[in-house]
This record gives structure tokens, sequence and C-alpha cells, in this order.
């Protein structure tokens, strides 16, 4: 891909910059040192006054307001560099991962991170990286690539990113044990569409019920074009199936407890799982509390990515007008409503209602539908109504009343 000819750019200087005060992480003393003696001929300090101070960097341009893409951003520099993968982000301190397999412990020029002021942390697992090592299995990320992805969350109203360069994500419930809560999947779903992130549907614990009683279930992700697999880690179903879909590919793994990720972990990359858990662990000690995502590099190529903030994935200024365009199935029918701004539930002359009523959209969907535009922010994972794979079809469980009609609501 060629590169963009980066721009020079002025950036601000943070207040007190000058009096930045010591920090207690590793690299702490010795970023302090690095950023107030600077060797790096390109960045220069101009100006007279604490006031203009600026610094030159080569990047291309980031529009402070728009906090969504964090462009590539380069510092010129004449050090030899290596490229890798950020693993995970510990406050200041970003794990590293070289092309050669090597892991460092890696700082971000302070001056990259001016460069972003809305983002909580401008390095993300999975941002490819340029590191100016510095022998002692430390270094300096110089660059930070076009992100491809991004996937993020909201926590106190503020959208942050936890990742990037995702490709999928992989939604696990079970059959039984718990048993499936499909308006939990189309949430999911939902937040795929809303990352712009691929979906892949994996129903485990298929042993435990009679996979034929899914079949309208999977029939009907699959015609949306969700890719669905039946797995069953106990006896081994699925299995092959399952590797195909995350091989290549950097997949995040959401579900609720007990549905039996850590078991697909487990047999699809054994030893991961407990990298997992004891990265969890570390972080639940409280030293680097943070909800930051950790990449693990898959054998077989590709990534899982684990983000202990997944719980608490909302969903990001859900619009009713967006959520249509987030439900593959409701969206073609939308459009052909006739009052464009058609709220698809009290209007009498709509196009999606006609549908659910003759058939032609599922009418589970729909009530999931309905559910988010209700309730559009994401309380967690225990979310849904669970039930049995015996009831699922595409008219028996519309079993809560339609919409009041008495509702003041007027379509005109
Ligand atoms: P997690 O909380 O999503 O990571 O779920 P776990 O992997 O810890 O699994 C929860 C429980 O489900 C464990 O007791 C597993 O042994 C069990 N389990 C996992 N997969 C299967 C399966 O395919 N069939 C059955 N019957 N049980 C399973
Ligand atoms: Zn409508």
């Amino acid at each position: 891909m060629p590169r963009k000819k980066p721009n020079k750019m002025r950036i601000d200087f943070r207040k007190g910059h000058q009096a930045q005060p010591r920090r207690a992480d590793l690299t702490g003393d010795y970023q302090e040192a690095r950023d107030e003696i600077d060797p790096v001929s390109s960045q220069r300090v101009s100006g007279k006054g604490d006031l203009t101070r600026k610094r030159t960097v080569r990047g291309v341009s980031l529009d402070a307001n728009d906090s969504d893409v964090l462009g590539q951003v380069e510092l010129e520099t004449s050090v030899n560099t290596l490229r890798g993968i950020v693993l995970r982000v510990h406050g200041l301190e970003s794990i590293v991962q070289f092309e050669n397999g090597q892991i460092n412990r890696c700082a971000v020029r302070r001056v990259l991170k001016n460069l972003a002021t809305e983002q909580r942390h401008v390095v993300v697992a999975g941002d490819q990286v340029s590191v100016e090592p510095n022998g002692n299995d430390q270094g300096w990320i110089v660059r930070i690539e076009n992100r491809k992805s991004e996937l993020s969350r909201t926590s106190r109203k503020r959208r942050h990113i936890i990742a990037a360069n995702v490709d999928q994500l992989m939604i696990v419930t079970s059959a039984a044990e718990p048993g499936i809560k499909p308006n939990l999947i189309d949430r999911l779903l939902v937040t795929a569409e809303q990352n712009q992130l691929d979906a892949v549907l994996c129903i485990n614990k298929c042993d435990l019920i009679d996979p034929a009683q899914l079949q309208p279930l999977v029939g009907n992700y699959s015609q949306m074009g969700y890719r669905v697999c039946l797995v069953s880690v106990t006896k081994r179903w699925g299995i092959d199936q399952l590797r195909r879909m995350i091989r290549g590919r950097a997949s995040v793994v959401v579900g609720q407890s007990g549905v039996g990720k850590s078991s697909i972990l487990n047999v699809i990359a054994p030893g991961l799982n407990q990298r997992v858990q004891t990265v969890s662990a570390e972080n639940q000690k409280g030293k680097h509390t943070t909800t930051t995502s950790e990449w693990f590099v898959l054998p077989c190529g590709g990534a899982i990515v684990d983000t202990p903030g997944v719980r608490q994935f909302q969903l990001w200024n859900i619009v009713p007008e967006e959520l249509t365009g987030l439900f593959r199935d409701i969206r073609p029918f939308a459009s052909k409503c006739r009052y464009p701004n058609c709220s698809h539930q009290h209007e009498n002359l709509c196009a999606v209602k006609d549908a659910v009523a003759d058939g032609r959209l599922d009418a589970r969907r729909y009530d999931s539908f309905t559910q988010i535009l209700d309730r559009p922010v994401f309380m967690g994972m225990d979310e849904g109504d669970e039930i049995p794979v015996s009831q699922i079809s595409s008219e028996d469980n519309m079993d809560e009343d339609p919409e009041d009609d008495s509702d003041d609501e007027d379509e005109s």
C-alpha cells in the first residue's frame, strides 16, 4: 500500500508540560528523561513562551474533533524501527509483539498522545505500530498505522475504543444450561453491525438438545448472511468448522458466562485460555485496573481478542433510524414505509409491520427490534429472555402483547 505523504503539523503542548509528575510505571523515568532531552531532530521546539510552544510533527492531520478515527501518525525518526502489534495496554505502557515474536514493553511518545485528545489510550490492543527499540526490552512507539476497524463501547456516555483491527465478533451462546437468549444474540449482532464487524454465531452444548430444534433459529440467521456454527465441546462437534471460521482473523469472543467460551478456547487453541485467565487475574489484582483488551496471537494465524469490559458492551448512540439499518432483515422493508420517520411501531401504514403480519419478517426479530428501541442501552450479558430451544419457531415466541393500540402516538 503506498504510504500517504506525511504532512507537517503543529500541535499544542499539553498544559503543564514542563512540570510532569513522576510516574510510577517502569518506563516512566526513562520516558521522562527522553521527553525532556529529546534527541530526535525532527521534533523541534519553537516559539518563545509556554503558550506558543509547539512541536513539529510529521503525520497525517488528526482532527481533534474527529475522535472516531485515529489516522496514521508518525514521528520523523532516523533510527531503525521494528513493526509490531499491540497486545495490551497498561496505563502508559504498551506490550508490543514484533514480527519476530519478541515481546517488548513500549511507551508512546508523548507527542503522539497529544494528537488524540479524545482517546483514552492513543494505542489499543490490535494496533499495528512501529517501535524504536531501546535495548533492554523497551522501546518507543513512533508510528501507528491506520486502523481498518475499531471496536468501541460506551462508558459514562463516552465512546471508548477498546480494540483495533478486529475482524469479527464471535458470539458464543449455548443451546441449554444456560438456555439460548435470542434477544441477546440480536443485541450483539447490532453491536457487530454498528462496529462494521462480521459476526459468527456459535451455539455450544448442542449435545444437550436435539439440534433439529435449532433449525428455525439457525435458518433465520443464515438467511441474513450470518455464519452459524453448531458446536459441542464435550462431543467435539463442529470444532473444525469453528477453527476455519477463526483462522487468520481477529475475533472478539463474547457471550454470557457459562456458555463455554473457555472450553471452546481450550479446544481451538490449547494453552490460550490459561493465558487469558492469567492476564485477567493480573488485571483483577488492581495494579493496572483498566478495561483494556488483550490480543492473543493464534498459532493457526489470526487472533483472539479478549475484552474484560465486554460485559459493559453498550450500544453507542443508538437512534431509531440507525437501528433499522443495523437489522439486516428489517432494513429492506423499512425503506418501503410510507412515512420517512416511521417508528415501525405505532403507525398503521408500515411496511415492516406488514412484513411481520404476513410472515416475510421473523416476528421474534421484530420483537427484539422493538425491545432495543424501548431500551437502547445494553445493560449486560444477562440481558435477554432465555427460551427453551423447543419453543424456537418463527411464530410461537411472540407471546407478549403487541404494542398497545391505545397509544397516543399518531402516525400522521
Ligand atoms: P464460560 O464461562 O463461557 O467460559 O464457560 P466454561 O467454558 O467455563 O463452561 C461452563 C460449563 O459448561 C463447564 O462446566 C463446561 O464443562 C460446560 N460445557 C462447556 N462446553 C460444553 C458442551 O459442549 N456440552 C456440555 N454438556 N457442557 C459443556
Ligand atoms: Zn414502518
